[in-house]
């Protein structure tokens, strides 16, 4: 997929979710264009004392239903298009979980692999300096994303208290613990996915023992195999970006969690609990009840979306599937449980975070899963009843239901006049 059209291919979205809705032309002409999007040039000290500057990125997509929220991504194929996809993917985000957010993101064009411990701090306190003033708790609030993480959140913090004089924990969010993190935030994104996948399992046709295969064993593809092992289900099939594994029987994750946690691929456990290597390609044909992908994005596509044999999917990653081979997958009967539902676990508990940094008062691990769960479930049932009574799959139903609450907000706020920065 080019860049160039990314936001192109998400307002799709936008157009197929507005045929189901009685809605105000004015509403979609709304968010088919970002609010703001600001453009910086980041000029950071090398340690060897040169000079390096790195252009960066923040989009706040739409706020007509709350500060906007979304993470900061460092990458070499970072790009303002990109930036804007993103951010209107988090505005339907936070939408479809009723959290009271509109939708933003940020970027660097840095490879990070690249820069020393020292350099990523300077370079990440670069970037709130350059944009402290469009963001705030009441703003803008960021998050990690890719090759971002809460080392990085933490520096951007401290920076930003700097820059207003006083402690501002809740301008960001996914913090370390000692900083105002949320307990629960590490598994949050996998968990939402699992309480979602339960919650609808009886009516997807899925049994009590379910076959599993998952892409991608990273942070969100090692949670959901934790919790769906420790309920009984086999985990059948597992890869990340060195291989795959296989086992008939189930294989043993807490070998493979082992494995990665001593930084070793899923394959270095062949040979041990009747674990066999597989074609990494060949993950997603697995014979299973349920596929996860949760890896990166367009993984299955036209040219591989026929091999699929699962009856559902749960989108852990974010674009997984292409629109063809979205097309093709409700052709052939699958359920995909869509990326803006499935992992909004992980910003779910990122609000949670913003809530007690606000209260002041840190919430126990029971509460902040069991308020998941509640959102969850509320949540997956009402797109489930959407899918139901408009016969469209789940996706399309999560748009519409994402853009019945934006319309209202949108309506709400009046729609005589509209602006976005250009
Ligand atoms: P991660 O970097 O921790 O894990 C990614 C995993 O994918 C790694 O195991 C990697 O080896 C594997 N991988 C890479 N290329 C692969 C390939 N070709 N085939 C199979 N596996 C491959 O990342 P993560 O945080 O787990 O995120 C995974 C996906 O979930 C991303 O799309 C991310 O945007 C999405 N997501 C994550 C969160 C979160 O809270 N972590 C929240 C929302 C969405």
């Amino acid at each position: 997929m080019s860049e160039d059209n990314l936001l192109d291919l998400a307002l799709v979205r936008l157009d197929e979710a507005a045929r189901h809705l009685a809605i105000d032309p004015d509403v979609i002409e709304k968010l088919k264009y970002p609010r703001e999007t600001t453009k910086a040039r980041l000029m950071i000290r090398m340690d060897d004392g040169s000079r390096k500057s790195f252009i960066a990125w923040r989009c706040r997509y739409d706020d007509t239903r709350g500060p906007t929220k979304g993470g900061i991504r460092y990458h070499p194929d970072a790009s303002e298009e990109e930036a804007e996809a993103l951010a209107f993917w988090m505005t339907f985000k936070c939408a479809v979980m009723n959290l009271p957010y509109g939708g933003g993101k940020g970027a660097v064009r840095v490879d990070p692999r690249s820069l020393s411990r020292s350099e990523l701090e300077r370079l990440s306190r670069a970037y709130i300096q350059a944009f402290a003033r469009i963001l705030g708790p009441d703003r803008d609030i960021p998050a990690p994303d890719v090759y971002t993480n809460s080392m990085i959140m933490g520096w951007m913090a401290d920076e930003y208290a700097q820059i207003v004089g006083q402690a501002a924990p809740a301008v960001i969010t996914g913090k370390p613990l000692a900083l105002g993190g949320s307990v629960g935030r590490d598994d949050a994104t996998a968990r939402g996915g699992y309480y979602l996948t339960c919650h609808l399992a009886a009516e997807m046709g899925l049994g009590e023992q379910m076959r599993v295969a998952i892409q991608g064993f990273g942070n969100a593809g090692r949670h959901i195999a934790r919790l769906l092992a420790a309920d009984g289900h086999k985990i059948v099939a597992v890869s990340d970006s060195a291989g795959a594994v296989f086992a008939h029987d189930g294989l043993n994750v807490e070998r493979l969690e082992a494995a990665k946690a001593a930084g070793r691929p899923v394959t270095s456990t062949v040979g041990l609990d009747g674990h066999q290597e597989c074609p990494a390609d060949e993950l997603i044909a697995t014979a299973c009840d349920l596929l996860v992908p949760a890896a990166l994005e367009n993984m299955i596509h036209e040219r591989n979306v026929s091999k699929v044999q699962a009856r559902v999917v749960l989108e852990l990653a974010n674009g997984p599937v292409t629109p063809e081979a979205d097309r093709i997958l409700e052709r052939n009967g699958v359920i995909v449980l869509p990326d803006i539902l499935a992992n909004a676990g992980g910003v779910t508990v990122s609000y949670f975070e913003w809530v007690q940094n606000r209260q002041g008062y840190y919430w126990e691990l029971a509460e902040v899963h069991s308020r998941l769960r509640t959102i969850m479930e509320r949540e997956g049932r009402e797109i489930w009843r959407t899918a139901q009574e408009k016969k469209v799959p789940m996706r399309t139903a999560a748009y519409v239901h994402a853009l019945r609450r934006l319309a209202a907000a949108i309506e709400a706020h009046g729609t005589q006049n509209f602006f976005s920065a250009e």
